[in-house]
């Protein structure tokens, strides 16, 4: 029976109270006692919670209690016999609700459309300070696409500066619901909590009744736990699950064995078996998560004979299974697809005697984080370290904090880049740092990265943000408005190559919208671009690890600048040193560093004019020959490496 079976989750832009919000689900249902209760509980990652975002999803399982007659359900129909599920006692008006908090950043929207997949309603939780904002659209589409009821709630309700007539309005604009529909909330002081959770009761579905099929579950989550290995975090689309189980991973084609499967309360809560429409976890004694992705489905061992192997990358149609006894087949449940990284940088060790610490600690995030690529990469200028890739720059930044704080390890962090597509004459390469760049005489084209960018901005802003985007390259593709009153805020469309969203572009944003843009994006496709190597050269040698890849016709201006850069940071030597940037061995920036005088002439003050001209002379051709032996050997310090490399 799934009858009293609800599962949700909370989609909201970044701060708009989510983590807050579950905190008061938890205290409400009495499912953390207040002596344990301690703020944003369910970020339980250190980095969550100093940070004040979502990065891992937790699940959490609460049991709500609720007078029957103060339920208005017209299509639920309640089972007085059914007093026992899962080991707990469900009374007629004891639900189960099962809670995903999702993260709301936009670098792990592919986890936000898994957890979406695996409920079947969302609160859609807007903060009645900031009204909609770009993640708010963002997540609900993604919400919409899969059929979930949504229960619009404005939050904040407390603070002075609240507009909730505004953000009313934008909401009603959004989804066309009516203003009763929209629940006032506080999370901080818990005004609207019973009326919330009682709307989940009443308006979401109960999960479909699947529970005679063959097991099918969803992993919407995955992690590394020290004690008990990958943990994968579930749904139980069809059937259920039992401990012991001889399970099979669909889409990694992995067998397992559940060791273990329970609730989460937060904590992990162990019990016999996972019901029919139940959210829990199952510990699969596998040692990497990589082997258990989010998106793949979990069915018994037995009942599938797969088709041949996944091809590399695993995209494209997922291979039919068919059932061992009946001949039926078991189809994979949809949505595995294996994440790409977007952005690539080199990292290397601060120390470079702690490389062996810092690959060993790379292997150890990996094992909890399948998203994340690196290979060996050596580098003249900061020694051997790692070329990475990250689902955006929040992915990146995560993964430094990560390393210092639970391996304390420090690293450096080369300008980050996105995968260019480059075709030479016989093929087309993925090219992710400029030592991969072919010879220009073999490119043909190259091809980048384009995003879909959302804006959100009160009107005032729009010029501002239509410069910075034209600077970045970005165009134009047309505006709506969040609501029909007169001061309105625009929500702008745009497309934009991601290499311009991955340097400063949210700092600029920020900037230039006096902090009110909010912006969500999204990967469109690849496009045709003219992308060079842009090489540099000190004393006419090309230093590799101060290459980049760069638009050709901003090659100039890239160029003056790290030249620039270089002089301001190299020290000066015996001779000149000439600084350059070249593609393709045209030099198009060129500066010198005017050389260190040893002031050979100061005995002489106001002395012999010939004698002080001889003895200059002398020095320059002293110097000539000191260029002659320097020449490729200028020792260039890790501080001016980092001066241009550094992001
Ligand atoms: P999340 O990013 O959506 O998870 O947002 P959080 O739950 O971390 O909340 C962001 C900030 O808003 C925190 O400082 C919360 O204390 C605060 N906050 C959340 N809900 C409310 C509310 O209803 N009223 C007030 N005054 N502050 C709130
Ligand atoms: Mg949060």
């Amino acid at each position: 029976m799934t009858n009293n079976i609800r599962n949700f989750c909370i989609i909201a832009h970044i701060d708009h109270g989510k983590s807050t919000l579950a905190d008061r689900f938890l205290e409400y249902t009495g499912t953390v006692s207040k002596r344990d209760m301690k703020a944003q509980l369910l970020d339980s990652m250190d980095l969550e919670r100093e940070r004040g975002i979502t990065i891992k999803l937790t699940p959490v399982r609460m049991v709500y209690k609720i007078s029957k007659s103060k339920l208005q359900m017209s299509n639920q129909i309640q089972n007085p016999n059914d007093k026992k599920q899962n080991g707990l006692e469900i009374g007629n008006s004891e639900y189960i609700l099962n809670l995903i908090d999702t993260p709301g950043h936009v670098d792990f929207n592919y986890e936000v459309s898994r957890s979406l997949a695996a409920v079947e309603g969302a609160i859609l939780l807007v903060d009645a300070t900031q009204g909609v904002q770009a993640q708010t659209i963002g997540n609900l589409y993604l919400a919409l696409e899969q059929n979930l009821t949504i229960i619009p709630v404005i939050n904040k309700i407390d603070m002075p500066i609240a507009n909730v007539e505004k953000t009313r309005a934008e909401i009603i604009h959004l989804l066309g619901c009516k203003p009763e529909d929209i629940i006032l909330a506080s999370a901080k002081t818990g005004q609207g909590v019973p009326e919330i959770l009682q709307a989940v009761v009443e308006r979401i579905p109960a999960p479909k009744d699947t529970a005679a099929e063959k097991p099918r579950a969803l992993i919407f989550d995955s992690e590394y736990n020290n004690y008990k290995g990958v943990v994968a975090s579930v749904r139980m689309v069809d059937g259920e699950l039992k401990k012991g189980d001889k399970i099979y991973l669909m889409g990694t084609q992995t067998p397992a064995e559940i060791l273990e499967l329970g609730h989460y309360t937060p904590k992990f809560v162990a019990t016999e078996k996972l019901g029919n429409g139940e959210i829990g976890y199952v510990v699969t004694g596998l040692k990497e998560v990589r082997d258990c992705r989010v998106g793949d489905t979990i069915t018994y061992k037995n009942d599938v004979t797969p088709y041949p192997p996944l091809k590399k990358g695993g995209h494209g149609e997922p291979p039919l299974f068919k059932d061992g006894e009946g001949g039926s087949q078991i189809q994979p449940l949809p949505g595995y697809k294996e994440v790409k990284p977007m952005v690539y940088a080199g990292i290397f060790p601060k120390e470079g005697s702690a490389y062996e610490s810092l690959r060993e600690a790379i292997d150890r995030l990996k094992l909890s984080d399948a998203s994340l690529v690196y290979e060996p990469e050596n580098s003249m200028a900061l020694g051997f370290g790692f070329r990475c890739g990250f689902l955006g720059l929040l992915h990146l930044d995560i993964f430094k904090e990560r390393l210092l704080r639970e391996h304390g390890i420090e690293i450096i962090i080369t300008v980050p880049s996105v995968a260019y597509k480059v075709i030479a004459k016989k093929e087309e390469l993925t090219v992710h740092s400029p030592q991969e760049m072919p010879d220009p005489s073999h490119i043909v084209g190259t091809r980048e990265p384009w995003m879909t960018l959302d804006i959100i901005t009160p009107k005032a802003y729009v010029g501002n943000i239509m410069a910075l985007i034209s600077e970045r390259k970005g165009r134009y593709i047309n505006t709506e408005y969040l609501s029909a009153d007169a001061d309105q805020r625009a929500m702008l469309h745009y497309e934009i190559p991601l290499a311009s969203l991955i340097t400063d572009f949210y700092d600029k944003l920020k900037t230039v919208t006096s902090g009110y843009g909010s912006m969500n994006y999204e990967f469109k496709n690849y496009e045709d671009t003219d992308i060079v190597k842009l090489d540099i050269l000190v004393a006419d040698e090309p230093v590799e690890a101060l290459s980049t890849l760069v638009w050709r016709d901003e090659a100039f201006k890239a160029g003056k600048r790290i030249v620039e850069s270089l002089k301001g940071s190299l020290p000066r030597q015996q001779f000149a040193l000439k600084i350059q940037a070249a593609i393709g061995g045209k030099i198009i920036a060129a500066d010198r560093l005017s050389a260190l005088r040893k002031d050979v002439t100061a005995k002489l003050y106001g002395g012999d004019v010939t004698r002080k001209m001889k003895l200059l002379n002398k020095q320059k051709k002293g110097k000539k020959k000191m260029m002659a032996m320097a020449k490729g050997k200028v020792d260039i310090p890790t501080e001016a490496y980092l001066s241009v490399l550094k992001r």
